[in-house]
């Protein structure tokens, strides 16, 4: 339906390189979009819509199923086709860095990008899961992310801003623990190399290694995919939990994973993380527009969604 106001669930490479024939000069023109493989799921769409109508910006957010080998010529193609911005998710974030002209320090730091701004004759990568993740830990637990002595699992994108972010805030302790220890290790380094007290371990990638670790946290953040499908057996179990733990799980889908069902029967305080996406997504949205995110709009946007 050529006049068709509404924009298609997800759209493609193909659909970039076609575009004019894609869209309609007669809806609401897409400036924003998320880039990701797979990208069917996720909510940034109804929250970010909601934003810029509240804003009454006259543009639109999509999202693009956008393979590894497809993300150089798709963001070629969305600068050439005046796009505004954009988010990047799995298996972006790392890979983005080699094609932007300027990286803010944020992903820098993070040797992560996960939100692009387009600007006329350039591309500029920045991170917002770091601050993302500490302002929804902030509100979850009425404590801030440098009050916590934090266990890390993952050592991927989201892992990597998370972390960057424990130690621009100087936390007391920052425990970092992934199955495949050469990209623990090798963050573990990179962070030892920034300046600050903070004490980093980098824990050995067995379970029992993990097992004493979470002993010695209070918080601690699951930045790996483990808890995404309802079968996946969670990293951590009940007996390494107590009523003295905070656990944030960054995976939001399902609402609750195994592990926070875990922490919970533990007495563990426990938040996932439709938080992070909501935080990560208000500063993407004030990087693009330039002025604050309606925050209330955007967490109303992701209840509705969340429960539909
Ligand atoms: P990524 O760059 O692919 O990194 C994934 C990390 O998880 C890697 O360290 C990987 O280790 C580890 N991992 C993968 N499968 C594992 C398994 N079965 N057991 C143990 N470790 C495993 O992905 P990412 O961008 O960091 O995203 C990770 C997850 O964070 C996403 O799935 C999403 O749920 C969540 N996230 C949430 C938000 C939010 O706003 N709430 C934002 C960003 C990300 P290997 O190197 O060994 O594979």
């Amino acid at each position: 339906m050529w006049h068709a106001l509404v924009i298609k669930s997800v759209y493609t490479l193909g659909d970039l390189r076609n575009w004019e024939n894609v869209i309609s000069l007669r809806q609401l023109p897409i400036r924003f979009g998320v880039l990701g493989d797979p990208v069917a799921h996720s909510l940034s769409p109804q929250m970010q819509n909601a934003a810029l109508k509240q804003a009454k910006i006259y543009a639109q957010y999509a999202r693009f199923e956008i393979r590894a080998a497809e993300l150089k010529a798709a963001l070629e193609l969305m600068q050439t086709l005046g796009f505004w911005g954009a988010n990047l998710t799995v298996p972006h974030k790392v890979a983005a860095l080699r094609f932007v002209d300027e990286l803010d320090g944020s992903a820098a730091r993070a040797g992560a990008i996960n939100t692009l701004v387009f600007e006329a004759d350039q591309m500029r990568g920045f991170n917002t899961d770091g601050v993302g993740a500490s302002r929804a830990i902030a509100e979850e637990f009425s404590r801030g992310l440098r009050e916590f002595r934090v266990l890390l699992l993952g050592a991927g994108g989201a892992a990597r801003a998370i972390a960057s972010q424990c130690l621009e805030e100087g936390v007391a302790h920052l425990g970092i623990w992934s199955r495949t220890h050469a990209a623990v290790q090798q963050l573990g380094k990179e962070l030892a190399a920034r300046e600050g007290n903070v004490s980093i371990e980098v824990i050995a990638p067995d379970r029992d290694a993990l097992f004493v670790a979470a002993g010695n946290a209070e918080l601690i953040i699951n930045a790996t995919p483990v808890g995404l499908r309802a079968d996946d057996q969670p990293l951590l179990m009940r007996e390494a939990f107590t009523k003295r733990h905070f656990v944030y799980d960054t995976v939001y889908q399902p609402s609750s994973t195994r592990l926070i069902e875990e922490a919970k029967a533990a007495g563990a305080s426990t938040a996932n993380g439709v938080s992070m996406l909501l935080h990560q997504g208000a500063e993407a949205f004030s990087l693009w527009i330039r002025r604050p995110a309606p925050l209330e709009t955007m967490r109303e946007a992701l209840r509705r969604s969340a429960s539909s």
